[in-house]
């Protein structure tokens, strides 16, 4: 009798880290932090800038989430691949995927990036389709003027997928002198050239542009996949901000 319940005790012991680790297999399984693999392809385009000068470890950085005041216009962002290619229902409605995407990681990085005891903050117009690009509310307007004040203001963007995107990089901005956040960026993502696309609108008003990576494959299903989202945008905070930490020390 005693013998039957402990041989009963030891199969269950025997069943318990049989699952353990089987499920612990299929979860880790699921989701590799292999950074590289997950941002994909970085820009090609040929790039001569470095960022050499330096930077003060208060200075107060912008994060802003790309298109968050241009929907519905021309300027809503990429679809992703997902939606476009594979006919996937949008994350959410009346967004493109991009700013769904854009927006959870600028939550993300100004959270840890408070934590890691950067002067971090984020701006958000709340309005989603603001007409005149330099209305007093959009992100350009806003993050000119925190540039003008000594400030680094920088928006966030996941490039187009496919042959309409370029891959991950940093453009840096149009008049100022790269400097040294700029180059330990540039360095974890890539660089595109100042003159990307005859300069663009936020690089002329002296925000940088951070294209995390192409919304395709390995990034995208990560993101959209619930079991791997929040790892995946921790991982890409963690690395933003760890570049920001790099850059300032
Ligand atoms: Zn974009």
């Amino acid at each position: 009798m005693l013998r039957n319940k402990l041989l009963d005790s030891l199969k269950l012991i025997v069943f318990l880290i049989a699952f353990y680790t089987i499920s612990k297999i299929y979860y880790t399984s699921n989701f590799k932090e292999d950074f590289d693999l997950i941002i994909g392809e970085s820009s090609n385009i040929h790039a001569t800038w470095v960022g050499s000068t330096e930077v003060d470890k208060n200075i107060p950085i912008l994060i802003l989430a790309g298109h968050a005041d241009s929907q519905g216009l021309a300027g809503a962002g990429t679809p992703g691949e997902a939606v476009d290619k594979f006919g996937l229902n949008p994350m959410h409605p009346g967004i493109s995927d991009e700013l769904f995407w854009n927006l959870k990681l600028q939550k993300s990085i100004v959270k840890l990036g408070i934590k890691k005891g950067l002067n971090i903050s984020s701006y958000d117009p709340g309005i989603r389709n603001i007409d005149d690009a330099n209305d007093p509310r959009t992100n350009w307007s806003v993050g000119k003027r925190f540039a003008k004040r000594g400030g680094y203001a920088i928006e966030i963007h996941f490039d187009a997928y496919g042959k309409h995107g370029v891959g991950s990089g940093l453009i840096p901005p149009f008049s100022d002198q790269p400097n040294k956040l700029d180059e330990s960026i540039a360095r974890t993502f890539g660089r595109f050239p100042v003159l990307f696309r005859g300069g663009l609108g936020a690089p002329r008003r002296q925000i940088r542009v951070l294209e995390i990576g192409k919304l395709e494959g390995l990034l995208e299903k990560n993101l959209r996949n619930l079991k791997t989202r929040k790892k995946t945008i921790k991982l890409l905070a963690t690395e933003i901000v760890q570049a920001f930490l790099n850059g300032i020390i």
